[in-house]
């Protein structure tokens, strides 16, 4: 009884749905969504679509639905550049690979120039999209999914330092 009314008084700071389970959201959607990586509930970015460019990267402070600072150090985002080029070195690798299979290549005709070109495109019409991919992948590496996400982070910024000073 007492546990209900604590998740129905969380429930009312939160506009979020947070009743509907406790499973663990996936993390490859949770990312694909750009979704916090503590709670993986709560949004990153304060407008949902991307290519509404003036605000592609405005991200909010802290998660709606468990108050995780998105900004956990000053230039945190330098290191999401690492990310956007992971990202897009295995888009380029999908999209040959798939080009090879439904369309083939040969060094009779233009066809690995075709591919070169839909490839450039294809990247720099993703790009608001995959600017935010690198910040939610960037801050997934060091915020893990925390099971206990209707607590708000205490500590968490302290012990998210030390865990970077081992990392840089
Ligand atoms: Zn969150």
């Amino acid at each position: 009884m007492e546990a209900s009314f604590v998740i129905n008084k969380v429930n009312n700071i939160n506009e979020v749905d947070i009743t509907a389970d406790d499973r663990r959201p996936g993390l490859l959607l949770s990312l694909l969504k750009c979704k916090c990586p503590r709670c993986r509930r709560g949004d990153m970015f304060e407008n949902k679509n991307p290519y509404v460019l003036r605000k592609t990267m405005k991200m909010s402070r802290e998660c709606a639905v468990c108050k995780q600072p998105f900004n956990i150090e000053v230039g945190f985002y330098y290191g999401s550049s690492y990310v956007s080029y992971a990202v897009t070195v295995a888009l380029s690798v999908a999209t040959f690979v798939a080009w090879w299979i439904l369309i083939g290549f040969s060094l009779q005709d233009n066809r690995f120039f075709y591919w070169m070109v839909f490839n450039s495109v294809l990247l720099i019409a993703a790009q608001p999209y995959l600017m935010r991919l690198a910040r939610t992948g960037w801050l997934a590496f060091f915020v893990r999914y925390d099971k206990n996400w209707r607590t708000p982070p205490t500590v968490q910024l302290e012990r998210l330092n030390e865990e970077q000073e081992k990392n840089w």
